[in-house]
């Protein structure tokens, strides 16, 4: 006999382990609420432009290897990536002129050296550790469903129990800030906190390691976006005989005896062996879930950080835009002011990012336009009701610090996505957009786990469990469920 596997929501977790279910043998149906897959890893096209509505940075190239060399491919096969050299990305600092950040290692080492004296050492020593601490989540700590403390009984942890402490414990923002002095090279090595989607005196230091992945490993650019990605998971899931069902909202899973055996789609029920969902946590818990079957009942959430919100604006301009490179990062000066901001109902980070995917893809623009996206960190909260108004001072700050004066005149496509979108079209936590930022508390261990504990043979992957937020964790996180699978010998 075959064995059944629904998944709930063709998200990228959903997408990756779906393949990985159906090549272990499961006859595989994902379930997804929208008309299309690829969740919060969205596309929209409008009036000749394509935008990626979530993912831009291509990072942890190594994870996308592991999981495509797992479904019997190779990134090379499925993905054109194009590494971004001429710059990685530039960063507006408030004060100063542009930053371009070079790739290659040497490169930014000469860099810091150029903008403060001792630097350069220093970052060689700083990236060394990122390195270290890159490999060890790599080999130690990302694919593992952390079932076991033995994970912190293997040798290279217990041989670097101390200084993995003093990672843990100690928060980036004093990691960095202890190093480097001069504000532009803080803000360059503290600003991954966000693609964490927390702020740099919450993440602890041992997230240095994504310095390893932006300034070491480099930054690549799948072409066709984020949106090429997505549709080699679903082009793989779909070689391997999985079904898809869109417009498919499951409204409960189903137990028996303490076992999950199916869902419930528009009043219909449908049995499975095995329930893997890939919706966010918060949703699958408190609405799919009776509450006597719930690992984390609301009052856990209660507790809990839903991370960041975003209003992301995309756009299409008439005429080219020299000033921005593909990727550029927007810094204020008083930045803690724009972390404080995100957690502050209404209010609005003047820290912001801006993508520019034409500089590098003819395709998601017509020939002479620019294609933008701009990312605003605001509160997860999807009463958030200034979208506009906010989008509106994003694109002034843009205009007035890139030195585009007539850029809203050239607007010729718009259009804007807040956190009541992210809440209505994805179930997302309180409309969070990223997912439960990396605190301490809510890393590792101390993150929602991948498998219910009150109901057998139910199953979670994606960003807002173990391992964490962005599309290589989802990658992982797929990995990690056919793990459980193992343990639980199914
Ligand atoms: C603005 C933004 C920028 C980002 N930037 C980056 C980046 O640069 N690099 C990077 O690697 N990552 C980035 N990320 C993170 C990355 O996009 C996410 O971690 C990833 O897409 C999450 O995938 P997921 O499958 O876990 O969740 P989701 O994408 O939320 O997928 C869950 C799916 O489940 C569906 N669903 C929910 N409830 C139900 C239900 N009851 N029944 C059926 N279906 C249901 C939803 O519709 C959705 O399709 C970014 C995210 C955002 C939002």
């Amino acid at each position: 006999m075959t064995n059944t596997a629904i998944i709930i929501g063709a998200g990228a977790a959903g997408l990756a382990t779906a393949g990985l279910l159906a090549r272990k043998g499961y006859r595989v149906t994902v379930l997804e609420k929208n008309q299309d897959f690829g969740g919060r890893a969205g596309s929209l096209v409008e009036a000749g432009f394509r935008w990626d509505t979530g993912p831009s940075w291509y990072l942890m190239p190594d994870a996308f290897e592991r999981y495509f060399s797992q479904m019997g491919t190779s990134v090379d096969e499925e993905l054109t990536i194009v590494p971004l050299s001429n710059p990685a990305y530039r960063v507006f600092p408030e004060r100063y002129s542009p930053i371009d950040v070079p790739a290659g290692k040497q490169n930014v080492v000469e860099l810091f050296e150029s903008i403060e004296p001792g630097a350069g050492l220093e970052l060689e020593k700083y990236l060394a550790s990122a390195e270290f601490a890159y490999n060890t989540a790599f080999d130690n700590f990302l694919y593992t469903t952390f079932s076991k403390f033995s994970v912190f009984l293997q040798r290279k942890i217990l041989s670097n129990f101390s200084l993995l402490a003093t990672l843990l414990l100690t928060p980036l923002e004093n990691y960095v800030n202890r190093r480097f002095k001069d504000i532009r090279l803080r803000q360059i090595l503290s600003y991954p906190a966000v693609f964490l989607s927390s702020r740099p005196d919450k993440v602890p230091a041992l997230y240095h390691l994504m310095s390893h992945t932006d300034l070491t490993l480099g930054v690549g650019y799948p072409m066709g976006g984020f949106h090429a990605v997505i549709q080699s998971l679903h082009r793989l899931a779909v070689k391997e005989g999985v079904e898809f069902r869109f417009s498919s909202q499951v409204t409960n899973i189903t137990v028996e005896n303490g076992q999950a055996t199916g869902v419930v789609v528009d009043g219909e029920y449908i049995h499975a062996d095995v329930v893997v969902s890939c919706a966010d946590l918060h949703h699958t818990e408190t609405q799919l879930l009776p509450e006597e079957f719930r690992t984390y009942p609301a009052d856990w959430f209660s507790r809990r950080d839903p991370g960041i919100g975003t209003v992301l604006v995309m756009l299409g301009i008439r005429g080219l835009l020299p000033e921005l490179a593909h990727h550029n990062l927007f810094f204020s000066d008083d930045w803690i002011k724009d972390f404080d901001a995100i957690s502050d109902k209404g209010d609005w980070s003047r820290s912001i990012y801006v993508c520019k995917p034409s500089a590098t893809d003819p395709e998601v623009a017509p020939t002479g336009c620019e294609n933008l996206f701009l990312l605003i960190p605001v509160a997860a909260d999807s009463s958030f009701d200034k979208v506009k108004e906010v989008s509106d001072s994003a694109l002034e700050l843009l205009a007035l610090r890139a030195g585009i004066d007539d850029l809203q005149a050239r607007i010729v496509a718009r259009n804007e996505i807040g956190p009541a979108d992210f809440a209505a079209d994805y179930n997302a936590w309180s409309g969070g957009s990223i997912g439960p930022g990396h605190s301490l508390k809510q890393s590792a261990f101390f993150r929602g786990r991948n498998k219910s504990k009150k109901v057998e043979r139910l199953y979670y992957a994606g960003a807002t469990t173990v391992p964490g937020v962005g599309i290589p964790l989802c990658l992982i996180s797929a990995e990690n469920v056919l793990e459980r699978l193992d343990d639980d010998d199914l």
